[in-house]
């Protein structure tokens, strides 16, 4: 009896065994299935992937590899054009068919059309699956025939008919892996890499918080999303808008690395809402949760990046063009490194730099900060949230930036301007989120935590806080600062 032909299995955002399409597609030809990935990223997007980003891909391809080896294969990995690295592969093993699962970027959707192309005329089986999304931009369109670009009747619009198929159960042993292994020695020939030789992680070891952090990888996801149900998903309404405590899943660099699907989790809180709700006719209230409907956001800015792919650079609403950015490489370093001398905006971007991670308030307040207190240019805050966020997502940060510029789909207004310390008191009202952060104004009571500048003399010095020394000044005034921002808008409106 003859084997069926092997397929090559193209690992990229999906980096997990559970419910991914691709992989059940590929083993359900019946033939040895080829596990590769290939780091192309220089091809995938407008700048190459950030350290927290590539320290996390390193971890995620580490563990994905570890599960394989367990089924007796494991993955192969290359560097380079996708293209051509998938063509030496073919030639070298006697595979028919390539799968994958589908990815969003402009970049990378152009890219995997012209694989598609090549493939396929070269008389390959190329597929192609959707399993990162609950539902695909194309399948959604507004009554005139066009995108969305207000979430809510977009997500009105897709839960009317939304019922995800059921998860797709990880295998449990791996066919043909014999095979499979004479495929890797051979295919060593062109080119085997080790994961080490990828070069993600960074030569200085920096990113040990990071480590003390998270557990990427599958399992990492799945244990992350078991302690949000056990423990926050109930409280998720009011905890979610407090960043001092673990009110929100933190599931985000697990779905943007593929390691969980949405689908996944739609079933998991399905699951829990019949073990934890006793009245069976309440049993279906989780689908218009909180919860699910940003589930639902994540699922709008894929819809937008995808019917708007210059938006990663340029603002959806064109008079946004003309705005009369400050340019200010000073101001601009002084908000990354978390010195701007407002608390709560310090703490945000330091949470960020030792964790790669911001709590989505505070994701929101330090973006409103840098683009209208600093009138800083919002690409300059994509950049830097780029390089450093683990999650970063060209989707969901291109949405996050032009929202709170009010230059994009569903945006804040311009003059909607958060006062950071009002959104402090309001939500960190201990100030135990700031006291994290900035240990240097641990000792400051919560009155005066959000504005240590309003503190007065006595109380700075009892806390050991001298402002221009121990602790930055503010590095703006609020009220001058919003006054010119709004001016500067006005400016905008009038030409
Ligand atoms: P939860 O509150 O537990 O939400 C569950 C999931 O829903 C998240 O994991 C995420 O996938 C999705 N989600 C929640 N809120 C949003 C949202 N506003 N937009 C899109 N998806 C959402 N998210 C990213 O994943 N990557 C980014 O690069 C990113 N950049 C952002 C930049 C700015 C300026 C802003 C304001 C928001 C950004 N977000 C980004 C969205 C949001 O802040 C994060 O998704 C969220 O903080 C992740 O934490 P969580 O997993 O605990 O979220």
């Amino acid at each position: 009896m003859t084997t069926p032909p092997a397929t090559i299995l193209w690992f990229r955002q999906d980096l997990r065994l559970t419910d991914n399409s691709a992989l059940i597609a590929a083993l359900q030809r019946g033939g040895p299935v080829l596990p590769v990935y290939i780091d192309s990223s220089a091809e995938e997007a407008p700048w190459a992937a950030g350290a927290a980003s590539r320290w996390w891909l390193h971890q995620s391809l580490a563990s994905l590899d570890q599960q394989l080896r367990r089924l007796d294969t494991q993955l192969l990995i290359r560097r380079g054009s996708a293209q051509q690295i998938l063509d030496e592969l073919l030639n070298v093993s006697s595979a028919t068919a390539v799968y994958w699962n589908r990815r969003y970027e402009p970049a990378v959707i152009a890219r995997d059309q012209l694989v598609k192309a090549a493939l396929r005329k070269r008389g390959i089986a190329a597929e192609s699956f959707n399993s990162a999304l609950l539902v695909e931009p194309w399948q959604v369109q507004n009554q005139a025939g066009k995108p969305f670009q207000v979430f809510t009747p977009f997500w009105r619009h897709v839960m009317k008919s939304l019922d995800p198929p059921a998860v797709l159960a990880a295998p449990q042993h791996w066919p043909n892996a014999n095979r499979a292994g004479a495929y890797k020695k051979r295919t060593a020939a062109v080119g085997q890499l080790t994961l080490n030789d990828l070069g993600l992680l960074p030569r200085i070891n920096w990113y040990q918080s990071m480590a003390n952090t998270w557990t990427p990888g599958e399992q990492g996801a799945a244990e992350q999303l078991e302690i949000f149900l056990d423990a926050a998903v109930l409280q998720y309404d009011t905890g979610r808008d407090r960043p001092a405590v673990r009110g929100t899943s933190q599931l985000s660099p697990h779905l943007h690395f593929g390691e969980i699907s949405p689908r996944q989790i739609w079933h998991a809180l399905a699951q829990h809402a019949v073990a934890s709700t006793p009245d069976a006719a309440q049993r279906t209230g989780w689908r218009g949760s909180q919860y699910v409907t940003e589930l639902g956001w994540r699922e709008f800015a894929h819809h937008l990046l995808f019917h708007f792919p210059h938006t990663p650079l340029e603002p959806l609403r064109t008079e946004f063009a003309r705005f009369p950015w400050a340019q200010d490489a000073a101001a601009l370093r002084a908000w990354q490194q978390g010195r701007t001398g407002v608390p709560l905006i310090d703490a945000g971007l330091r949470e960020l730099w030792a964790t790669g991670w911001m709590h989505n308030r505070v994701r929101m307040i330090v973006a409103s900060f840098l683009i209208k207190n600093l009138r800083l240019p919002w690409q300059d805050g994509a950049r830097w949230f780029w390089d450093t966020l683990v999650d970063a997502d060209l989707a969901s940060n291109t949405m996050g930036w032009q929202w709170s510029a009010g230059c994009g789909a569903d945006a804040a207004p311009y003059f909607r301007i958060f006062n950071p310390v009002t959104q402090g008191k309001r939500f960190d009202p201990d100030g135990s989120y700031v006291r994290r952060w900035v240990p240097e104004l641990a000792a400051l009571g919560p009155k005066h935590v959000h504005a240590p500048w309003e503190a007065p003399p006595q109380e700075l010095s009892a806390a050991r806080v001298q402002l221009g020394i121990s602790y930055p000044l503010p590095m703006v005034d609020l009220q001058i600062s919003r006054a010119a921002a709004l001016k500067a808008f006005q400016t905008l409106r009038a030409s």
